[in-house]
This record gives C-alpha cells, sequence and structure tokens, in this order.
C-alpha cells in the first residue's frame, strides 16, 4: 500500500515537472527578450523525458531546427542520434535542448548577451526542473558555460564532477562534419558517456532519498 502511495506520488510529482517544463516551453516559444526572435519561423525549446538522467546541451538551433521547432534534427542531429545508439543510449531516452533558443541568423556564434538572456530566463529553470546526474555541455559554447576560460580542443572527454552531479564536454558533430579529423574525437568522447552515467546515478543512489528505484533502472 505504501508502494502505491510512492508511486501515486511520483507520478504526480512527474506530472508537476512536465507541466512547468511545458510551460517554460510556451513562455520560449513567444520570447521576445532578445533579437533573435525577429528572424527565427519557430524556436526551440528542447525535448525528451522529464526525468531524463543525462541532459545534452548544444549551442544554437540551425536550419532545420529553426523550421521545426525541435533540436539537433539536421545533419549534426542525426550524427549524435547515431553515436548515441551505437553505445546503447536512444534520444528517447535523453533530453536534447541548446543554450540559446532561437536561430542566430546565417548561424552565426550566438552573442553573449544572447547567450546570458536565454540561460537566465531558460535553461537554468530548465535544468533545475530536470535535474539530471549527467549534463553533456555540446561544443565551445556550451563547455563555456561549465569550464570557463577552457578550451574545447584541449579539455573535451574530461569529466568534472561538481553539485552531486557530472559535468562533460564534448565535441560538437557539427565540429566533425565540417571536419573529418575532429571525428574521433567525437566518437571517442561519446564512448566514455555510459560509464559516466552510471557513475553519475551511484552518486545520486550515495545519497539518501535522491533516487527512485524506478528511476535507477532507465539506464
Ligand atoms: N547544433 C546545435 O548546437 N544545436 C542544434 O539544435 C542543432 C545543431
Amino acid at each position: 500500500m505504501q508502494e502505491e502511495h510512492g508511486a501515486t506520488a511520483e507520478s504526480a510529482a512527474r506530472g508537476d515537472v512536465a507541466a512547468q517544463l511545458e510551460a517554460i516551453a510556451e513562455e520560449i516559444r513567444v520570447c521576445t527578450k532578445c533579437e533573435l526572435c525577429k528572424m527565427r519561423t519557430k524556436a526551440v525549446p528542447g525535448d525528451g523525458p522529464v526525468d531524463a538522467r543525462i541532459l545534452f546541451i548544444g549551442e544554437a538551433p540551425g536550419f532545420h531546427e529553426d523550421q521545426r521547432g525541435r533540436p539537433f534534427v539536421g545533419a549534426a542531429g542525426n550524427l549524435l542520434n547515431d553515436l548515441l545508439a551505437s553505445v546503447g543510449i536512444l534520444r528517447e531516452q535523453v533530453f536534447i535542448t541548446n543554450l540559446v533558443k532561437c536561430r542566430p541568423p546565417g548561424n552565426r556564434d550566438p552573442l553573449p548577451d544572447e547567450v546570458g538572456t536565454c540561460t537566465r530566463n531558460y535553461l537554468d529553470r530548465q535544468i533545475a526542473l530536470i535535474n539530471p546526474r549527467m549534463i553533456v555541455a555540446i561544443g565551445r559554447f556550451s563547455m563555456a558555460r561549465y569550464f570557463p576560460g577552457e578550451k574545447i580542443m584541449k579539455i573535451h572527454g574530461q569529466p568534472k564532477r561538481a553539485d552531486g552531479r557530472i559535468y562533460f564536454p564534448m565535441v560538437h558533430p557539427a565540429a566533425a562534419l565540417h571536419q573529418p579529423a575532429f571525428m574521433e574525437h567525437v566518437k571517442e568522447d561519446v564512448r566514455k558517456i555510459p560509464a559516466l552515467l552510471e557513475e553519475a546515478m551511484a552518486m545520486a543512489e550515495a545519497e539518501p532519498g535522491e533516487e527512485s528505484p524506478e528511476q535507477m533502472s532507465l539506464f
């Protein structure tokens, strides 16, 4: 009986998080906090299970993402999906979003104030709700948020343990599509993810009351 109550409370909490994440996604879709809103087709809030144990953070939507309103659905996304599948991780099991939710024109780099505005208003709140055990920072802009002052080609593939989770910088799959020499780096980074995720889950298990058995079996 107690277990049943536990399960009911858990699914109610999950529903509440889902509703809050959807409310943020709706704010993002109509956001006018920076100039990027004027040029977007669709904003891209991000998607995945609300209780995903792993969160991928890319840079910003590109052409295909802007058209469809979903993250990583172009060539870089297909590559990422394939590489994740090769290590036993399905796209449907992970939450994927970006630092900046609207496409910068011509895929230019996001400006510091665009990153600041978007992360403060949206990404930080998404992270607080999803509370992932592991955050994978894809590419140099996302990496800079968790490894300030570092260079992606120097520190990719090297995890940092902080705040009870693992932060992991990886080379952006788009870089490998532009420069095949980077492909092996991207593959190497992805190969490290399953073991790190297991470690991150074990870290959470060591903190009493943090993880439910249901969550622990997600991977
Ligand atoms: N590159 C990114 O960083 N994000 C996307 O959503 C797509 C490509």
